[in-house]
């Protein structure tokens, strides 16, 4: 008898599965259950949509550099009856800023990504000003900067083309909610819907993004990952500023061309971080404070700037070290998480869904081992130290 799978959730996260589930055996029967197949309120389709290999920890670096990899060859893999998905990917690099505090760790983090066939380049202040004659250098010690396989792509599109392409393959997309989960023992059973429908399943994937918890919740399990607000600002201004990268400035503030304008934004500090907050508002203050300052101080040109429309997303936030926890927890034999990636999951997305397949249909992962991010370090509360988190 063929498996069935439910995946709760249908961004990237868990359409990736459901797509590499389906391109990998046609036997198992893959049902996703999302409640919203516009993505209004979806990570997924408000995000800043960008990669970069530029990680401080060796598996994001080669989540990322699978990501790369897929995206670049997207228009082959997700092709469904002749028509090839665009997603616009510009591999513009991300260009990593650091003060003197800062130059130890930036070429700690550059020597790994090489060693690992990441092609970043380390600057020093003469040649960054070499490079990008528009940027202030003047209290910076080096920069890094990624010539290839980094960029920004169009999330959304991403999202549409694995949905489309699992479609095509034999995935059931159900358009409704999960309000409940039947759990028997070590197993869950049934996915219960608003529609009135029950779903049984031999597997349960939650890839409810900053939902999770909740799902985590009706299988009695607590997850660590909570929804925190990020809010994006498109700004137009006369500048031209030639070849801009992806640009993280050393406070942690960040902007990337988008057609001719730009995008920015930062995270709030720490003690201003509440869960929940609603989507439809937008942290002006954050913009007036910090994000506009920072981004005049680092780009002269940048005085003259408006802001032309912005929105806010939810990061799928780890409390406990904003890495992804993926696999199944030691209480539940049958259900795989992928939560928590907390501003990073659409680069990992492809990286993710091919490991959990694997792990669904062969018990084990073949491919790059994302061990690393199962629940051990999480009930023992061992974080793993990312120091590029943006
Ligand atoms: C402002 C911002 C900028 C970002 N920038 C980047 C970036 O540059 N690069 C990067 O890699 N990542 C970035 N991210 C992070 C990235 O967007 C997320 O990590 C990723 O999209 C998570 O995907 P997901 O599929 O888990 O979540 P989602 O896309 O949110 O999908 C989860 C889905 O589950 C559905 N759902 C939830 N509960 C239920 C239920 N009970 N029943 C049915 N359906 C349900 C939701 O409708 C939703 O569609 C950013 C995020 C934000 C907010």
């Amino acid at each position: 008898m063929s498996s069935s799978v439910v995946i709760v959730g249908g961004g990237v996260i868990g359409s990736s599965v459901a797509y590499f589930l389906r391109a990998s055996d046609p036997t198992v029967q893959v049902t996703v259950i999302e409640r919203d197949p516009t993505y209004a309120r979806s990570s997924s389709a408000l995000s800043a949509a960008s990669i970069r290999q530029q990680f401080s920890t060796p598996l994001s670096v080669r989540m990322s550099l699978f990501g790369i990899e897929f995206l670049r060859s997207i228009g082959e893999r997700l092709e469904v009856n002749g028509e090839r998905p665009s997603i616009d990917l510009h591999e513009g690099g991300y260009l990593f800023l650091a003060t003197a505090p800062g130059e130890a760790t930036l070429r700690e983090n550059h020597a790994l990504q090489r060693e690992l066939g990441a092609d970043i380049s380390l600057l020093d202040s003469a040649q960054l000003r070499a490079r990008f004659a528009w940027l202030n250098t003047d209290d910076l010690a080096a920069g890094t900067f990624g010539e290839s396989g980094e960029g920004w792509f169009d999330g959304y599109g991403l999202v549409q083309a694995l949905r489309r392409k699992a479609q095509s393959l034999g995935a059931r997309y159900v358009t409704t909610e999960v309000v409940g989960i039947g759990r028997e023992g070590r197993r869950a059973t049934t996915v219960r819907a608003a529609n009135g429908e029950t779903y049984a399943c031999d597997v349960v994937v939650n890839a409810a993004g900053a939902w999770s918890r909740g799902i985590a919740a009706m299988l009695g399990i607590d997850i660590p990952v909570y929804a925190r607000r990020r809010s994006i600002f498109n700004v137009s201004s006369p500048a031209k500023l030639e070849r801009a990268p992806l640009l993280i400035d050393p406070t942690g503030v960040y902007f990337r061309p988008e057609g001719r304008t730009y995008i920015c934004g930062t995270s709030p500090s720490a003690d201003n971080d509440p869960d929940d907050l609603p989507l439809d508002e937008v942290d002006h203050a954050l913009f007036d404070d910090v994000i506009w300052p920072t981004l005049a101080h680092r780009v002269p040109a940048f005085e003259a700037l408006r802001v032309e429309r912005c929105w806010s997303g939810y990061y799928e936030y780890n409390v406990l070290d904003q890495n992804a926890i993926i696999g199944s927890h030691p209480d539940l034999e049958n259900c795989i998480f992928a939560n928590g990636f907390s501003g990073h999951g659409l680069q990992q997305g492809p990286a993710t869904g091919r490991g959990v397949s694997e792990l669904i249909l062969r018990g084990r992962y073949e491919t790059i081992d994302l061990s690393p991010l199962d629940w051990t370090r999480v009930l023992e509360g061992r974080p793993i130290i990312e120091k590029n988190v943006v």
